[in-house]
């Protein structure tokens, strides 16, 4: 086909080339991070085609589609078969193109749409409100938002609910007992709409497999060879699937159990420990030679591991084929401010002395809104940089709730922050949210008296929807709150009373995740801090909304990355800054108090393996988002369990006054 034949030899060493080249049967390459697994997995599909294997008999199971089209990219560099014969991509999108083509087996339709988070979200919530009505007096439980985690974990895991709520969710242990008719009453609704959520695609893709049996051998036929890259963090009924695929055929997973970070998905990696056992023949291929990162950033990583308890996991010591480069830093901020300051003044040397491309930098974190001054900074400076996962911190949806409380209060003729918040009711849509702001508006008008005073009157009362008429009282008080603080206080105060204030309520039972929550909008305190003025504030906002939203402007595509942890897994860059390493913050509050930090060990472990040349590990003293004076931090457990001879420390003085 003119393309020159590969030269497996020269681009692998020993031990990649043994698994490249491996017999047939079943194959886990168990190794440490950057030592080219997800590369040895490329070769294999190329490997594979150049003894006479048909891209359609190839299966290729990634973490996401990117990860998949990227590496089908460099088997067309390679071997110049077009990407588009492979199937390739995550397990949710190989199940969607199973289900169409041969759904109709196990009588789904073809024509079936698939449901997002938040339509599948408001599906359900539309069963809770009937089956409430029809069987339950309890009109306030359960929440959809906690109860769809709840299902969703449960599909995942393969375990029954009241399993699930016991081991996870125990603050539902009283209700447990109603969950299983609200997820038969859902499952009936999809199928009666023929919608399938997320997880239906999995389970119904080993559904398939296991009833069909004429697909279940077509499949086997067909894909005489799986591969799965990052089978660490596949969970039950994904490896499942695998299982179910692999039967008479050949499969080959890649993984590295110290990178395991998705349990909180079901994510297990006994999968990989016991894989042999489901897979008997298996040979067991180990790289331990390092490609991607200096000796100095391989020695902390080991550092790392060192520090996990001794348990079930594969011993692994990765050595470097790199040259020398610097140590990684440890650096000692004031605060989340000066992090940010010294973290903008670093990359914009990087770029402009030094050469680095903007792309080649990645700055890391455990949660979105630690993230949340290297935003402004950036913005403030300049400097495009794009948030490869998740969505901006001011562009969150609780945190634009938030947001629209003080909007509003600020200047009650901004109705569409009053619909905003008004919506959140229970019961209460757009029409409703009009209704009101048109009655409050005349009364105001008629009685001159304060907007928000008016809320409170029964004229407005009376507009307000039989489900929502218990919680307008404080719902209209929260508002008084913010509005009285607004009239004296400053601006964190604000903030602060209109988060304790009714939508804290709220979010308690529309977020399984309202700590993780909670904790983003206190973020917004600090923040708040730094304004004399709330319209001030406001205004700072809408501007950098304007400004960074991704929708409005082209982002270059050589830019500075922030990205979460979780969504760095399988990247690599040439500079890593890894922010907010303190205690409380990475590993989490909540990890700490449930005694049970392995998992974030785990990902500060895949937050180091990132970088190639340059690490930088930084903490700040002081928690600002509890406002100036602020909560005293200490430099994470993942820093000072490792040997001082690892790392160079550096502490930034006090650049800023408050
Ligand atoms: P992770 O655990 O982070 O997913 P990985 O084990 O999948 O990492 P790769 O991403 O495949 O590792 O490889 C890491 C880097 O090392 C890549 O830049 C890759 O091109 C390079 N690399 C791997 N093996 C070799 C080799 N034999 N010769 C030269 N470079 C290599
Ligand atoms: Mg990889």
């Amino acid at each position: 086909s003119g393309v020159p034949p590969i030269d497996f030899r020269a681009s692998l060493n020993d031990e990649q080339f043994a698994a490249v080249t491996a017999e047939p049967g079943p194959l886990l390459i168990l190794a440490g991070a950057g030592s080219g697994k997800t590369r040895t997995l490329t070769y294999r599909v190329a490997y594979l085609l150049s003894k006479g294997v048909r891209p359609a008999e190839i299966l290729l199971l990634t973490f996401t589609n990117k990860a998949a089209k990227e590496m089908l990219h460099r088997v067309h560099d390679l071997t110049g078969v077009e990407p588009g014969r492979f199937w390739g991509g995550t397990f949710h999108s190989i199940g969607n193109r199973a289900l169409r083509i041969y759904g109709d087996a196990i009588g789904l339709p073809k024509n079936f749409t698939i449901l997002d988070a938040d339509e599948s979200e408001s599906l359900l919530k539309q069963v809770v409100e009937t089956e409430n009505k029809l069987f339950f007096k309890d009109k306030t439980n359960p929440k959809p938002g906690p109860l769809f985690s709840v299902l969703s974990l449960a599909r995942n895991t393969q375990k029954p609910i009241d399993e699930t709520v016991e081991r996870y969710f125990p603050q539902y242990s009283e209700i447990k007992h109603m969950l299983p008719p609200f997820a038969a009453a859902y499952a009936a609704k999809k199928r009666a709409q023929d919608v399938l959520d997320y997880d239906d695609l999995l389970e119904l893709w080993l559904e398939l497999l296991k009833k069909a049996p004429d697909v279940a051998a077509y499949f086997a036929n067909r894909f005489r060879h799986v591969l799965v890259d990052e089978y660490q963090d596949t969970n039950t009924i994904q490896s499942q699937i695998v299982d179910a695929l692999a039967g008479h055929h050949q499969v080959m997973a890649v993984g590295d159990d110290a990178q395991c970070i998705y349990s909180w998905r079901g994510a297990d990696f006994e999968n990989l420990m016991t894989f042999e056992d489901r897979h008997p023949g298996t040979v067991i291929h180990r790289i331990e030679t390092n490609y991607r990162s200096t000796p100095q950033i391989l020695n902390l990583a080991n550092g790392v591991l060192d520090a996990q308890p001794k348990g079930r996991h594969f011993e692994k010591e990765l050595r470097a084929a790199r040259k020398n480069g610097q140590r990684p830093m440890v650096v000692q901020t004031i605060d989340d401010r000066e992090q940010a300051d010294f973290i903008l003044k670093r990359t914009r040397n990087l770029i402009e002395e030094e050469g680095v491309a903007p792309g080649e930098i990645a700055i890391l974190y455990r949660s979105h809104f630690h993230a949340l001054e290297i935003q402004l900074a950036f913005s403030r400076a300049g400097i495009p940089y794009q948030i490869t996962s998740g969505v901006k911190f001011f562009e969150r949806q609780h945190v634009r709730d938030l947001i629209a409380f003080v909007q509003f209060v600020a200047n009650p003729r901004n109705e569409s922050a009053w619909n905003r918040i008004a919506v959140l009711l229970p019961k209460v849509g757009d029409k409703g949210a009009q209704k009101i702001y048109a009655a409050a508006y005349d009364h105001a008008k008629l009685m001159q008296r304060d907007f928000v005073d008016a809320l409170a009157t029964d004229d407005v009362k009376t507009k307000v929807s039989k489900d929502a008429k218990d919680e307008w009282a404080s719902f209209t008080a929260s508002l008084k709150q913010i509005s009285d603080v607004m009239r004296t206080g400053k601006p964190e105060s604000v903030i602060s009373t209109a988060i304790d204030g009714w939508y804290a309520d709220y979010m308690k039972g529309e977020y399984a995740d309202y700590i993780d929550r909670m904790e983003e909008l206190k973020a917004l305190i600090g923040f708040a801090s730094r304004f004399d003025d709330i319209e001030e504030m406001l205004s700072q906002i809408s501007l950098m909304n304007g400004e960074t939203s991704e929708k409005h402007v082209d982002v270059p595509p050589d830019t500075v990355k922030l990205t979460t942890v979780h969504q760095s897994k399988g990247l690599e860059f040439d500079i890593v800054f890894v922010i907010g390493v303190a205690d409380g913050m990475f590993p989490g509050r909540r990890a700490i108090e449930a005694d049970d930090v392995e998992e974030e060990r785990r990902l500060f472990y895949v937050a180091v393996t990132r970088a190639k040349n340059e690490l930088y590990i930084c903490y700040p003293k002081v928690a600002t988002r509890a406002g100036p004076g602020g909560l005293l931090l200490t430099p994470s457990r993942f820093i000072t369990e490792l040997s001082p001879d690892l790392y160079e420390p550096l502490r930034i003085k006090r650049q800023f006054g408050w």
